[in-house]
């Protein structure tokens, strides 16, 4: 079975506090989103690859992800849109008609583990849709009218990526998103709308996403950390 990985890079740098894009962002010496490709690409899984950047910073990209290490495919890069979902849907108009499986992951999570991805593949496979996803640490509490609720964490997920979908299933719930005005934060939610079950992998690791600061900070210190540690 082939699979195509989407990889959105086209966010902004602007809660990092950063003048430059945020995948572009250094993460011990190379690029986020290239530290995020060299993890996807031990699992050797991929047949193409395309990745979504800011307009305005192609070339800037193109540079950053020259001569990676095999086991992506042909990787392309390509404009991104205005919002996550924009990028994803300019990914499934590049990437070409003959994969199976359509792996989506975001370039913000450069610490994601090549099990992980491997798992959440075959899930995909078995089931048509699966996505990685950990449980919150935090108690968590919900908005109701008169306040606020307690919410059991035992029974809830933090969703992540990346996340796997045949290939037909995931071009048909984008394209039912788009008719239907509905943005989503995540291709699950996309596919969900189509009535179709979403499975779960629990994430091996830490799969942070990097949003702030502080998250740089830790993804810094995590990857020296996953580095010196055995494989
Ligand atoms: O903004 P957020 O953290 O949810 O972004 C998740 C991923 O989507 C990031 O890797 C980001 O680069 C990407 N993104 C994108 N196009 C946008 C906005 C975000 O590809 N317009």
């Amino acid at each position: 079975m082939s699979v195509a990985l989407v990889v959105p890079a086209a966010g902004s740098g602007e809660r990092l506090g950063l003048p430059l894009p945020k995948a572009l962002a250094d993460l011990a010496g190379a690029p986020l989103v290239r530290r995020t490709l060299e993890r996807l690409a031990i699992t050797k899984a991929f047949s193409e690859t395309v990745v979504l950047v800011p307009a305005a910073h192609l070339s800037a990209f193109e540079q950053a992800l020259a001569g990676l290490p095999a086991g992506l495919g042909t990787v392309l890069v390509r404009p991104g849109g205005s919002s996550r979902q924009a990028s994803v849907w300019a990914g499934l108009e590049a990437i070409g008609p003959a994969c199976d499986l359509i792996c989506v992951h975001d370039a913000a999570r450069p610490l994601i583990e090549p099990a992980t991805v491997i798992k959440v593949m075959d899930e995909a496979r078995r089931h048509g849709a699966a996505t990685a996803a950990s449980r919150p640490a935090d108690s968590v509490r919900i908005d109701v009218a008169e306040g606020t609720k307690a919410l059991d964490r035992r029974r809830l997920w933090l969703v992540e990526t990346p996340q796997v979908f045949e290939a037909s299933v995931l071009r048909r719930a984008h394209e039912h998103a788009r008719a239907g005005g509905v943005e989503g934060t995540d291709d699950a939610s996309l596919v969900e709308a189509l009535g179709l079950e979403i499975r779960i992998v629990a994430s091996q690791g830490c799969n942070l996403k990097v949003t702030n600061r502080a998250d740089l900070i830790a993804a810094r210190e995590l990857l020296a950390f996953s580095a010196a540690a055995p494989h």
